[in-house]
């Protein structure tokens, strides 16, 4: 992977790149790492975050599980995750000495059955050429590393030495759009409705109660939100809200590396404070289009996530449920593949949306993504072209394999 030059500390000066007016639709974790990336890039013009509820109740954002990983099927994803931690790393540089998003490097330990060894083998060192720096632990290795946890049925684990882990992304949120309206960007608090065309362009975007914003470039970061967005201006953007549960819970259990785990059944689990967090995919045919439903799936705990949980881990048989909250992934139903850059007639429509569960590791390269694509006009950092609209235009899959 490319070397790439992290941002400037807030606040430094930069040399002018790019004029006019920027209207972001969504304020969340996406939104406000373009708008705030922008404005590092030295985009002279205006830049509007219209967000329709600023305390982000159910945006994905603030109900995520917020964890990093760098072990991906895609080089993409890869390089994205690796261009995240290395900030992460920097927060305080980036965003003041009282910049604190609570990063540990703990890993993501992945197992897998015996017959899925070779597969993971080769992810591993497809993972390793692109700059991840991934273990590879058999039984034995995994017990000693992890007492407690059964691995009786594990062909082999691989864990994220480094680059992986989880942070508070409530916090990224903050200090990206504390940031963002330092350098000048205007958050407008307004449901964005309709848009307004001009032969190819997007002119304007329409807000609830009649304002408009005209606009030269207009940036689709409205998460779960978006497909049903944009199908008003007649575009089939494959991008769904799925409802995802998750478990907060106490239990006796304490191993003071515990990781991010990964089962062959389904279920994770990472430690979150003085207890755990942790939830299952739902079966295909039990994760319907979420329509607004914000309801935690209570019956997955006891029927399907505590048993696999205390066949892994046998003392979390005993568990405590502190809580439980359900938030949308924002799925991509082509490939779980988020979706960045042009539309191919609405030139300056930059899709920034469609990350299928892993868009606040993300949001700091997508930022950057966006802002080159406006303030240069193409990319120059992080080549996120695989993941542009002609794949979608043209039903091209890019499969993210290694999906959660
Ligand atoms: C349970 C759960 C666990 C997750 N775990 C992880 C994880 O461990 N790691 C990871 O990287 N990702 C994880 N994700 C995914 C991650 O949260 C999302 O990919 C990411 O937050 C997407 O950010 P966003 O800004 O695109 O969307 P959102 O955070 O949903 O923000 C979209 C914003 O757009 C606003 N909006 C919508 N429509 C309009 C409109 N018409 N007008 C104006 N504003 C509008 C909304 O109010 C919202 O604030 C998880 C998600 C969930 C639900």
């Amino acid at each position: 992977m490319k070397p790439v030059n992290m941002h400037r500390p807030s606040g430094d000066p930069a040399p002018a790149r790019g004029s006019g007016r920027v209207v972001i639709v969504g304020g969340a974790i996406m939104g406000s790492f373009s708008a705030w990336a922008l404005r590092q890039a030295g985009f002279g013009g205006s830049i509007t975050v219209v967000e329709k509820d600023p305390t982000y109740q159910y945006s994905s954002t603030a109900l995520s599980a917020a964890s990093i990983r760098t072990q991906f099927g895609t080089p993409t994803n890869i390089q994205m995750s690796l261009y995240s931690a290395r900030m992460f790393r920097e927060i305080k540089r980036l965003f003041g000495d009282d910049a604190d998003i609570g990063y540990r490097e703990k890993g993501y330990l992945i197992l897998g059955s015996a017959e899925q060894t070779a597969e993971r083998l080769a992810a591993a060192d497809m993972q390793r050429s692109y700059g991840a720096d991934i273990l590879v632990l058999g039984p034995d290795e995994l017990r000693a590393r992890f007492p407690g946890i059964n691995f009786d049925d594990i062909g082999v684990g691989t864990l994220g030495a480094q680059h992986e882990g989880w942070f508070d992304a409530w916090s990224l949120l903050q200090l990206a759009r504390r940031a963002a309206r330092q350098s000048g960007v205007d958050y407008v608090t307004a449901a964005v409705e309709s848009f307004e065309l001009n032969d190819a362009k997007l002119t304007g975007v329409l807000l609830a109660g009649g304002q408009r914003l005209g606009c030269d470039f207009c940036v689709m970061a409205a998460g779960a939100w978006s497909g049903r967005l944009v199908a008003g201006l007649g575009i089939d953007l494959p991008v769904v809200p799925k409802k995802r549960t998750v478990f907060s819970f106490k239990t006796p259990f304490k191993l003071d590396n515990f990781p991010m785990l990964f089962d062959t059944s389904g279920i994770w689990i990472r430690p979150e404070g003085e207890g755990y967090i942790g939830g299952i995919q739902p079966s295909a045919e039990n994760d319907a289009d979420a329509d607004g439903d914000f309801e935690p799936q209570h019956d997955q705990l006891e029927q399907s996530y505590w048993p696999a949980l205390a066949t892994r881990i046998p003392a979390m048989e005993q568990m405590r449920l502190q809580r439980a909250w359900a938030g949308h992934y924002e799925v991509n139903t082509l490939d779980h593949n988020g979706v960045v850059g042009p539309h191919h007639e609405l030139r300056n429509l930059i899709f920034a949306t469609g990350f299928s569960g892993h868009g606040v590791m993300h949001a700091p390269a997508v930022g950057r993504a966006v802002a080159e694509l406006i303030a240069d006009g193409g990319y120059r950092s992080i080549d996120l072209s695989p993941l542009g609209w002609d794949r979608i235009r043209t039903s091209t899959p890019m499969l993210e394999t290694i999906v959660y």
